[in-house]
């Protein structure tokens, strides 16, 4: 057994998960560390699926009716198991996605968060009282629970992504099944192992309120044609995206789509290029470039390209790479070889688009034959050429300048994807054009700090090919819930709206 296999079986073991839970099954999982098998997961059959909805449903229709606090309270005391096996369920986050600890530990201190939030927000789903235009009549909305939520999630947040879902879904007293990405079946199996064990604590949790389905695509099509899944939440490519939306619209499911993103960042004549800097690295390179959030463009002033670049490429020529559990390590794998190729392809294709390549190789291939580590890459482009305008998910930075700032804010918006998006300058009218409905049509859209990173209170998300979803904070919490409008008449007469006469 490989080293990385026998701390990845430490962690599950600490964090509660059966043996034989991850070390048989058809499914095998690989750390992107050094490609090891660091585990294997049964996989699940369409018909399986079926019967976990089924039952999903049998268990929303008792939680439904649960008092939203005290669903609340189920979320509370998971989010205390949370911080009691942070350490363990950030190792595993690590060892099996390839992101460096202190990511793999943010990632579970987001869950902490959204649970906190969501704790919250479970005295919080509140309806509006709206003036009737009839005498002795009140109207109001109210949000019931919606159904069973189906949850598909990508390979590079493969825990906080679902946390995000679930534990709104679950303050809003919705049932959910949740099918992993195959890249990332392990942390999947730890999460509803802590989960169960809170249930059983909090004793009040019908059976199945939470399962975990595993597998490739089938499995997932197979929750998004299920009549019972009412809201299907898919994280990860747009062609997925592409595929997932009609499918579920088709039987009038609702979806809610969190696809890709190529993100940019403006740097103006008046930035602070010292911040600037620092942002951007930890944008373009974190998580090897592998955040739906990473910046990808960067749009940056012809008056200061040239210092900006130098600078940003002496940053990357001291980025650490290698393990992503040694505390010095900035910079860990991709999450696979067709990772790697796509980095390639599409750095073969800038070139022929006439880019500048700076980095870019793989790396430590002596010492880690089956893993991917690779030089994050600055590509200096003539212009915003199609290569450009497609996200490969890999730490792949393309430079273009702008003269006006017109210009700027439409090579921006120039890309079909509308995530996430930030301008470094301190001319309060460019800052604040950018935020405008004029400026950047992105999702999410900052000043003065990078493109990731997002905290759990603001809503998630984007629009054009990035979906239209919104997620984790504000009144996301919506998309969970359905809403009833009810008049209530206290009056002893019957007058219709619209002055409407019907007397017989
Ligand atoms: P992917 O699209 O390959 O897979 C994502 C999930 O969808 C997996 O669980 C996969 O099994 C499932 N899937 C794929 N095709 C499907 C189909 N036809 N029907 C049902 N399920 C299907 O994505 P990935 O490589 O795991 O993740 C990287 C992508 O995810 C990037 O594009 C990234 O930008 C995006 N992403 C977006 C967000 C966001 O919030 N917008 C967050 C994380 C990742």
């Amino acid at each position: 057994m490989t080293t990385t296999a026998a701390q990845a079986q430490d962690a599950l073991q600490k964090l509660g998960v059966a043996a034989a839970a991850f070390q048989q099954g058809a499914l095998a999982a690989h750390s992107p560390i050094d490609g090891s098998q660091i585990g294997a997961v049964r996989t699940h059959t369409v018909e399986e699926v079926a019967t976990a909805v089924d039952r999903a449903q049998q268990a929303f229709l008792a939680w439904r009716v649960v008092p939203a606090p005290v669903r609340g309270e189920l979320i509370r005391l998971f989010a205390e198991e949370l911080r009691q096996n942070k350490q363990a369920l950030g190792t595993l986050v690590s060892l099996e996605a390839g992101k460096i600890l202190t990511e793999g530990l943010g990632e579970v201190q987001e869950m902490i968060d959204i649970c906190d939030f969501a704790v919250g927000l479970s005295r919080q789903l509140y309806g509006l009282t709206i003036a009737s235009e009839r005498p002795g009549h009140r109207m109001m909305e109210t949000w019931h629970p919606l159904g069973v939520v189906g949850v598909i999630s990508a390979f590079n947040f493969p825990v906080a992504v679902w946390s995000w879902n679930f534990a709104l879904a679950v303050v809003c007293g919705d049932a959910v099944v949740w099918k992993p990405s195959e890249k990332t079946p392990l942390t999947a199996l730890a999460c509803q192992a802590l989960f169960e064990r809170v249930a059983q604590r909090f004793g009040k949790a019908p059976a199945h309120l939470s399962q975990v389905v595993q597998g490739t695509r089938e499995v997932g099509e197979a929750l998004v044609d299920h009549p019972k899944v009412a809201l299907l939440s898919a994280t990860g490519s747009t062609r997925m995206g592409r595929e997932v939306g009609p499918r579920v619209a088709r039987r009038f499911g609702r979806s809610l789509l969190e696809l890709g993103g190529n993100n940019a960042v403006i740097v103006t004549p008046t930035a602070d290029l010292d911040l600037a800097v620092r942002g951007i690295l930890f944008a373009a390179v974190g998580t090897a470039g592998q955040r739906c959030t990473t910046t990808r463009r960067l749009i940056v002033h012809a008056s200061v390209r040239e210092t900006l670049v130098a600078r940003l490429k002496q940053a990357y020529e001291k980025l650490t790479i290698g393990i992503p559990t040694d505390a010095k390590t900035l910079i860990g794998p991709l999450i696979d070889k067709a990772a790697h190729d796509g980095m390639q392809a599409a750095l073969q294709s800038a070139r022929q688009e006439g880019g500048q390549v700076f980095g870019g190789e793989r790396v430590l291939a002596d010492r880690y034959p089956q893993a991917y580590y690779v030089r994050p890459a600055i590509v200096e482009m003539p212009a915003q050429t199609a290569t450009v305008c497609h996200e490969t998910f890999a730490p792949i930075l393309y430079v273009m300048s702008y003269d006006s700032f017109d210009e700027a804010l439409d090579m921006q918006n120039g890309v079909p994807q509308g995530l996430s998006s930030a301008i470094f300058g301190n001319d309060l009218r460019e800052a604040e054009r950018f935020l405008s409905a004029s400026g950047s049509d992105c999702g999410i859209a900052n000043v003065n700090i990078g493109t990731s990173g997002a905290e759990i209170g603001g809503a998630f998300g984007g629009d054009k090919d990035t979906g239209g979803g919104r997620e984790s904070g504000s009144d996301a919490w919506k998309a969970y819930m359905r809403r009833a409008t009810n008049t209530i008449n206290y009056s002893r007469e019957l007058p219709l709206a619209q002055g409407v006469d019907f007397n017989v």
